[in-house]
């Protein structure tokens, strides 16, 4: 078995390469046929960024709404709707907006080629023929879903939050437009933006290694230390040091594994409907038996950058609900194998665990 790795083939990157999306398009529909389908963050509903789109006629535009983060439900729901309206398949499909948009595109892209419902997709390599032509367009910073070869679901049936991991999950083309995140709040472009160095430092700690995955995410942790240990992480130049951050640590995903962090923040996002970046940090704030150095200098960011998190978020829990925070926590056995051992069930214990997620 060949260990393959693919990374997007092309990307434009600079201030204002939005604008070079319509020949994009233009170019794929005389080759191939069919309409565009966009799907954009509900944020710039109304705003110059819609109206400025190459949106012709016969095109669909959906606004993602990012009060949940995607589900399987969702994404079969879109696939209804796109095959109900089209008897071919789109020329392209397009992403604009955050990791929950970005990995909106990506599903329905598969699901699209691959028929079916998607929750059949949810694990490694399970996508069988490549999806339809995709383009993202991230707006914000840190998740590295523009780069990745996952997009993340959760299936509420199941208790679980899992990827379609395949290189045909990932994107045919990026546009990174260092333009766009200009707008994201402070909190939020916090949030999102350590998922980038949350992801690197796990996989640096971790025993699955890989040297061309180590580069990856050596760079793009030194970019997101510069941005989060400056003066201003919001000024221009950290706005687009953070996008080339975020890009880097996407490819390193495929050649790494998570960590600790993520399995942990799974569950909260699973039990609690947390949203990503946030329950990264709440989980990263109380790391110190498990990545000491680092939950120093994730103290000293949040301070330096005066952001701040909610407290006492588990404190309604009763048993019955720390009991699902461990079950939908210890089922991430690729991170918690990489980060503590084969036997990681003896070192992350159930009490430990609930020990953790009561200082959340
Ligand atoms: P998100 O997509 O919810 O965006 C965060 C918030 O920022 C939203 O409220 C959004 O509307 C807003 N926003 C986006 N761009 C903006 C802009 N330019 N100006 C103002 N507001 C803006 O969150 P996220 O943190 O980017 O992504 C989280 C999702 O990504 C989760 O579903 C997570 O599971 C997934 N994820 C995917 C991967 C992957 O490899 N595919 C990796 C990590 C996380
Ligand atoms: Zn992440």
């Amino acid at each position: 078995m060949v260990n393959n790795s693919k990374n997007v083939p092309y990307y434009a990157f600079g201030e204002g390469s939005l604008a070079g999306l319509g020949t994009l398009l233009a170019e794929r529909a005389k080759s191939r046929g069919g309409r565009c389908i966009f799907f954009v963050d509900h944020f710039f509903q109304g705003r110059s960024l819609v109206r400025d789109l190459p949106v012709e006629e016969g095109d669909t535009l959906f606004f993602v709404s990012t009060v949940d983060e995607p589900t399987t439900d969702g994404i079969n729901e879109y696939y209804s709707a796109i095959t109900a309206k089209y008897h071919e398949l789109p020329s392209a499909i397009v992403g604009i907006g955050g990791g929950c948009t970005l990995d909106t595109a990506k599903a329905v892209s598969n699901l699209l080629t691959n028929g079916g419902k998607a929750e059949d997709y949810q694990g490694w390599d399970l996508v069988k023929v490549p999806g339809v032509y995709k383009v993202g367009v991230p707006t914000i910073s840190g998740t590295g879903a523009e780069s990745s070869r996952t997009c993340v679901l959760t299936n509420r049936r199941k208790n679980l939050k899992l990827g379609m991991n395949s290189e045909h999950t990932i994107f045919d083309q990026l546009i990174l437009d260092p333009a766009l995140p200009v707008t994201v709040p402070r909190n939020q472009y916090f949030y999102t933006g350590m998922d980038t160095y949350i992801h690197c430092i796990e996989s640096l700690n971790g025993s699955h290694r890989h040297a061309v995955g180590d580069s990856f995410s050596r760079e793009a942790l030194a970019l997101s230390r510069e941005v989060f240990g400056s003066a201003d992480m919001q000024n221009r130049a950290n706005v687009e040091r953070l996008m080339v951050a975020s890009y880097l640590g996407g490819c390193a995903i495929a050649n790494s594994y998570v960590g600790v962090v993520h399995p942990l923040s799974a569950g909260l996002s699973t039990v609690l409907k947390i949203h990503h970046g946030l329950a990264n940090c709440l989980v990263m704030n109380v790391m110190e038996d498990f990545y000491p150095k680092e939950t120093d200098e994730f103290h000293r960011y949040m301070e330096d950058q005066g952001v701040d998190l909610p407290s006492g978020v588990t404190g309604n829990l009763d048993d019955d609900g720390f009991a699902r925070l461990y079950e939908s926590t210890i089922i991430h056995e690729k991170p918690l194998v990489n980060a503590l051992g084969a036997e990681y069930r003896a070192i992350l214990t159930r009490e430990r665990a609930s020990e953790i997620f009561r200082r959340i």
